[in-house]
């Protein structure tokens, strides 16, 4: 456990099923980790896959949440909420149900096989960058604003797909 809070992000996905229904899901249950509280929820947006084409466009969103837990503790906490809602891993890069990745952990970095932060992918990823830049417009990835990566992505589908999804009142501090 962290003497100190620190921010974290993690980008959630889903491309099965009651798309909108998971991610709530999974949004309340990072939000019910232990010393874990949601400070902001992005727009719903609608991706088209990436790696395996042959699979249903996914649903993404970015959340920003203040976390106590060590960065190895909140990856297992989202492993376990893959695990309760039933995400059975098949193809690499392929349908899930639901998917939480960590992006940012404070200025944290760590590269082992379990766990990379910031995330490897995510500064080439519309579907990551575009719902986080909506949380943190004016971040800085490695000293590059998030917007001008987002041009770098112009070449990738993906379209608001919702505003009002995830109530509100279930978030602490301001949004
Ligand atoms: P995926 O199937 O894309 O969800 O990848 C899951 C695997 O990525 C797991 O074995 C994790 O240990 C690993 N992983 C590496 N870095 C991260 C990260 N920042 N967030 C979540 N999972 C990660």
């Amino acid at each position: 456990m962290l003497t100190k809070p620190v921010e974290a992000y993690v980008s959630i996905g889903s491309n099965i099923g009651d798309k909108e229904r998971h991610l709530v899901l999974a949004v309340e249950n990072l939000g019910s980790l232990e010393n874990t509280q949601l400070k902001a929820v992005s727009s719903l947006y609608c991706s088209a896959p990436v790696g395996f084409l042959a699979q249903d466009d996914f649903l993404n969103a970015a959340v920003k949440v203040e976390t106590s837990l060590e960065p190895f503790e909140l990856l297992h906490g989202l492993q376990q909420i893959e695990a309760d809602m039933g995400r059975v891993r098949t193809l690499r890069w392929g349908p899930r149900v639901i998917d939480l990745d960590i992006v940012l952990f404070g200025a944290i970095q760590i590269d082992v096989p379990e766990l990379q932060i910031p995330h490897p992918r995510m500064k080439e990823r519309a579907f990551v960058l575009v719902p986080l830049a909506e949380v943190e417009p004016d971040m800085l990835l490695a000293g590059t604003p998030i917007d001008d990566l987002i041009k770098e992505t112009l070449n990738q589908k993906i379209f608001l797909f919702k505003q009002k999804w995830f109530d509100k009142l279930s978030l602490t501090g301001s949004i």
